[in-house]
């Protein structure tokens, strides 16, 4: 079915905002137990994915989001080998995760099998390194998998997760957190997409508020531009037990293999807040 001059549009009711890609052709669509999947074709971002009709990930711009939710918070941590994601069906921020060769292994829960399935058919570039022997996937709930994992197993957890409704509602609260602490090492560090700063400050405030009541003695958000997503700014917030504000600059200088987005210079900027932002966070 041909679209041309057809537009997909996220509506945003909450916070009367609506952002449109225009589209050529719906390429699939299917109603899973956990959500509805659909993959458009558009006329300037590449293949198109929605999660029950809300933006998810494009072929154009989604390098900016897999960048910045993963190489701050590896580069941060002194030494991460074993790395959980929940979430992440899309596997592009595994992708980034394997780039770092110190990395030994990456454990993926993600809810939705049919996500992984459907990235492997329509973003095989996000999907290339699935096969990498480092990499292992669950699909299950990462709530119930972390509240099963031993203590002090993992180094670095990221949460890439869809927006805290439904089966990711569980993923914002200080239970979950304390879960992360529980399983994360000493110098473990979380890393969780914490929304659009503008949009969703009081969400923002209370993932720091939660993360601190789980015994994370420091919080520090960063944050990127993502035009996809209500705002066209996004954010990620990592939680540890010590300093977030030191990271691996020499490696980062160094390192082996290419971003697009995520530098030394973008490391240290992106940390740096707005007033009315650092204003709501506790210090
Ligand atoms: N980059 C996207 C964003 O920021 O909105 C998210 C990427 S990824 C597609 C989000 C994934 O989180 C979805 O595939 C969804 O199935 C998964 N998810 C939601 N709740 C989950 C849970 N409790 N456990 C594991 N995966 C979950």
């Amino acid at each position: 079915m041909s679209l041309d001059n057809h537009w997909f549009t996220e509506v945003d009711i909450t916070h009367g905002t609506a952002f449109s890609l225009r589209i050529t052709a719906k390429l699939h669509e299917e109603q899973t137990p956990f959500q509805r999947i659909t993959i458009y074709d558009t006329t300037e971002f590449g293949k198109l994915m929605t999660l029950d009709q809300m933006f998810m990930v494009t072929d154009r711009d989604n390098f900016i989001y897999h960048e910045m939710i993963t190489h701050p918070v590896l580069f941060t941590h002194p030494a991460p080998r074993q790395v959980v994601i929940i979430g992440g069906g899309d596997c592009g921020t595994l992708r980034e995760v394997l780039k770092h060769d110190e990395v030994k292994q990456v454990v993926q829960i993600e809810i939705d099998e049919r996500v992984t399935r459907v990235a492997e058919q329509y973003f095989p570039q996000l999907c290339e390194s699935n096969q990498d022997p480092r990499a292992h996937f669950h699909f299950q709930d990462g709530i119930k998998w972390m509240a099963a994992a031993p203590d002090h197993s993992v180094d670095v957890i990221i949460v890439d997760s869809t927006d805290p409704l439904g089966p990711a509602e569980g993923l914002f609260d200080s239970a979950f957190y304390r879960q992360c602490r529980r399983v994360l090492t000493a110098h473990g560090i979380l890393a969780q997409q914490s929304e659009s700063p503008l949009l969703h400050l009081p969400l923002l405030q209370s993932i720091h508020q939660a993360m601190r009541e789980a015994g994370f003695a420091n919080t520090r958000t960063l944050h990127f531009p993502q035009c996809i997503y209500p705002s066209g700014w996004w954010s990620v917030t990592l939680a540890g037990a010590s300093g977030l504000t030191q990271f691996r600059i020499n490696e980062v200088l160094n390192k082996k293999f290419n971003t697009l987005y995520y530098n030394a210079d973008i490391h240290q900027a992106s940390f740096a807040l707005p007033t009315f932002v650092t204003e709501a966070l506790p210090r």
